[in-house]
């Protein structure tokens, strides 16, 4: 049931609905062209569930790979775990994308952008998240009490809900909830 994205407009999509575990991780594939295994774990499955293509997912890691590695590295070591995450590579499972509870539980060290930046994120960094998400004034400060209290899915709850100007009385447990939430309020 979820809304199918394109290559064409996928960092328009990301700026607009994507939460922030999954902007940050997009960012920083974009910015570095390259991110550790638990990231692209994390981002992979998750574009997986918003209805990403197997083939626009290959295309996609290796536009910004090949920057980094090159297109035959690309091919080598790393189009495997795309084709793994889709379910046509090992043991063939179809894996399913992360939820809130689990992406919160990872433990991202030196180098990781993965995980919930909610939790991970120092509160100057988180600040300036949020402010370039559109958040500002008096929402910014809800959300860092919340986060105060380590109730980090009601902190993007009321990311949601500043961003989109809506509420979202079901609270955020799920990054692809997320997105199909957000795709319905902007369509
Ligand atoms: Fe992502 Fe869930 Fe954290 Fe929101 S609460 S940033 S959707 S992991």
């Amino acid at each position: 049931e979820f809304a199918l994205i394109s290559l064409k407009d996928i960092d328009d999509v990301a700026k607009s609905s994507f939460p922030l575990c999954m902007r940050h991780l997009f960012e920083k594939l974009r910015e570095d062209h390259h991110l550790k295994h638990g990231g692209r774990m994390q981002l992979g499955l998750f574009l997986k569930g918003v209805g990403l293509k197997l083939d626009d997912a290959l295309a996609f890691w290796k536009a910004e790979f090949s920057r980094k590695v090159g297109a035959e590295r690309f091919d080598k070591e790393y189009s495997y775990g795309i084709r793994h995450n889709y379910g046509r590579e090992g043991k063939r499972t179809d894996y399913t994308p992360y939820s809130c509870q689990k992406i919160i539980s990872s433990t991202p060290g030196v180098g990781d952008h993965h995980g919930c930046p909610y939790r991970n994120f120092n509160e100057e960094n988180l600040r300036a998240a949020l402010n370039k998400m559109g958040v500002t004034g008096r929402a910014v400060g809800d959300v860092m009490d919340k986060v105060r209290n380590r109730h980090y899915q009601l902190a993007c709850t009321l990311t949601f809900e500043a961003v989109h100007g809506s509420s979202c009385d079901a609270g955020i447990n799920h990054p692809n909830q997320y997105f199909s939430d957000s795709q319905k309020i902007m369509q």
